[in-house]
């Protein structure tokens, strides 16, 4: 990705074929697929990219077993075929990024026979739909075999599970990834730039976003023939800049996660939990080194502060434990996080129903084309929808998708052996060379060059761990990172695997961004006070104490 001060100045001194709002999934993916057709475009974020529901996802590329079950059980439609989308789509983010994402097997307990037949069943229609894209077929496991791949399983009443396949990925790096095929295919990116007004021509058409730089307090014009809003449950304020009051569509709900040590269940596969009191399910899934356990769902507003609170933590817990031999206590939680779902509104649904649908919607009087809803999984179908109406909008010739076989950035010529050529050529560890490997890519080389000339760059971020310090300054000269914030939670994941090792790290990224983006150390000072305030904060939220106080010295 350019230099911001570049990236900025291109973005004002030029005109675009197209302007995509917010930098999470559905805008990346927009802006792939647009520049990819030829199509000019620039993308501008108001936070960090990746910084909303696009890193709070529970990581699973799939179709949906619960959506599925919801389709049978009310004869719907519209579930089925966004399951059936979703599938076809779970392979192509598999293919497209295999550095980022991969299959995962998931086991469903069952407790009677009457279960087994249920959800062999159901796991033999999902890999049905699943057609060519199906990953490995579902199968039923007896008791021994059972507890042979997950020994944590509590035996009382088992009977055996259903065993069935979806992928995982991570969900933070796989944006970023997607920014970095957009830019080195052409296009420009910006973050920390929101949109706060448009200008339109005297047809009432847009042909300018207002926007204000987050750093500078600077507002610039963005110039562009069409305007894609990609802001996710954030989707009608952005709306409403184009027409003011218009209605609302989205009904956002709120989901947590927490993170627990990975040997809680002491298995490769996950675990999901079928029936939550509350008629949900729930995920356990072994995630980059830990266990991932998700999600709630609650209506939310956009006011509301996307924090994990004690009670949700209790609720995953409660449900988790049901089936577990040793169960688990709230002090073994290690990170969490929430997450706003962008669902589009349908009459009295409760949210866990709503469809995970997205809808194209172009505002007559404006032109401002909404992507509305969706999921991770069917981001680039939906981009594929929403550039196929941008042409049209634009009165262009179709020029055809290439996405679906469009490998991303850092997945040329990677294998899953290439972590070897890592420990050859730059002599670091195994346990260093796969975490870039599955971080980077082929990119890794890019992260590892940067220790040739700053070998003291090759020390780990924190003791004992895996990520190099060579990541920050990657994060700051090649992933337009400007907080510790975005380094820790979303360049390298470490916000994730440890609350208490982000909080360490602070001091030694401040100081690393300092020199890198020549910040004063009384700037130095408050940056690393207030993310590490920040990490204390949402410890005491979810009801843990930091283990103690820390002293930052800047
Ligand atoms: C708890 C939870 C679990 C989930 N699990 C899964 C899963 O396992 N698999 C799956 O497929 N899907 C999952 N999803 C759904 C998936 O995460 C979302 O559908 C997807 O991330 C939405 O991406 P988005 O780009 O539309 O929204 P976002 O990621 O929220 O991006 C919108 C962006 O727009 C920016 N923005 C807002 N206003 C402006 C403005 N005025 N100017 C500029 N930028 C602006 C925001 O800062 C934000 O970054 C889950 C969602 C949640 C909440």
């Amino acid at each position: 990705m350019r230099n911001r001060v570049v990236a900025l100045n291109e973005i004002e001194n030029n005109s675009f074929d197209l302007c995509v709002i917010g930098g999470g999934a559905t805008g990346a993916g927009c802006a792939v697929d647009a520049q990819l057709r030829g199509l000019r475009t620039v993308l501008v974020e108001a936070g960090d990219f990746a910084c909303a529901t696009s890193s709070s996802s529970t990581k699973l590329i799939h179709g949906g077993v619960r959506y599925l079950e919801q389709a049978i059980s009310e004869r719907d439609l519209g579930q089925y075929h966004v399951v059936r989308r979703a599938l076809r789509e779970r392979k192509i983010m598999l293919d497209n990024a295999p550095f980022l994402a991969k299959p995962l097997e998931l086991m469903v307990p069952c407790f009677s026979w009457r279960e087994i037949y249920y959800f062999r069943i159901g796991m033999k229609l999902y890999d049905w739909i699943s057609g060519h894209s199906l990953l490995f077929p579902s199968h039923h496991l007896s008791k021994e075999e059972s507890l042979r791949r997950m020994p944590m399983l509590k035996l009382d009443r088992l009977v055996g599970t259903i065993a069935y396949a979806d992928g995982q990925f991570d969900d933070a790096r796989y944006n970023l990834a997607l920014l970095q095929t957009f830019t080195k295919s052409g296009g420009e990116a910006l973050n920390h730039a929101r949109v706060t007004g448009f200008r339109k021509n005297s047809t009432g058409q847009l042909m300018q976003a207002r926007v204000q730089d987050d750093l500078s307090g600077r507002y610039l014009d963005v110039r562009a023939r069409a305007f894609i809003n990609a802001a996710g449950p954030f989707a009608d304020s952005v709306r409403d800049l184009a027409k003011p009051g218009i209605r609302r569509r989205l009904r956002p709900s709120k989901g947590s996660h927490i993170l627990l040590p990975v040997d809680a269940i002491a298995s490769n596969d996950a675990l999901l939990v079928p029936k939550t009191d509350d008629g949900r399910v729930i995920f356990a899934i072994p995630w980059s080194g830990r266990l991932l356990v998700g999600t709630t769902d609650e209506d939310t507003t956009l006011q509301d502060e996307m924090v994990v609170r004690e009670e949700e933590a209790e609720y995953l817990l409660k449900h988790l434990n049901r089936y577990l031999v040793r169960p688990l206590s709230k002090n073994q939680i290690v990170s969490g996080f929430a997450g706003m779902r962008p669902l589009v509104a349908s009459g009295s649904r409760r949210s866990k129903d709503l469809i995970r649908e997205h809808e194209i919607e172009i505002e007559p009087s404006s032109g401002l084309i909404s992507v509305l809803g969706g999921k991770w999984t069917t981001y680039r179908a939906m981009a594929e929808d929403a550039i196929d109406t941008v042409m049209q909008f634009l009165a262009m010739p179709a020029a055809p998708c290439i996405t679906s076989s469009h490998r991303l950035s850092g997945s040329e010529e990677w294998s899953p052996n290439f972590w070897t050529a890592l420990v050859r050529d730059y002599g670091i560890s195994k346990e260093t060379a796969q975490h870039l490997s599955c971080k980077f890519g082929t990119a890794a080389k890019e992260v590892l060059n940067l220790t040739k000339e700053n070998p003291g760059l090759k020390e780990p971020i924190v003791a004992g761990s895996p990520s190099l310090l060579a990541e920050i300054s990657y994060g700051l000269q090649e992933e337009m990172a400007i907080s510790i914030e975005d380094i820790l939670a979303r360049r390298t994941g470490l916000q994730l695997f440890s609350w208490e090792q982000a909080r360490a790290a602070a001091p030694m990224v401040g100081a690393i961004m300092a020199q890198d983006l020549g910040w004063s150390p009384s700037q130095q000072k408050a940056a690393v006070e207030e993310y590490v305030n920040k990490i204390g904060r949402l410890m005491q939220l979810m009801g843990l104490r930091p283990r103690e106080k820390m002293l930052v010295d800047a």
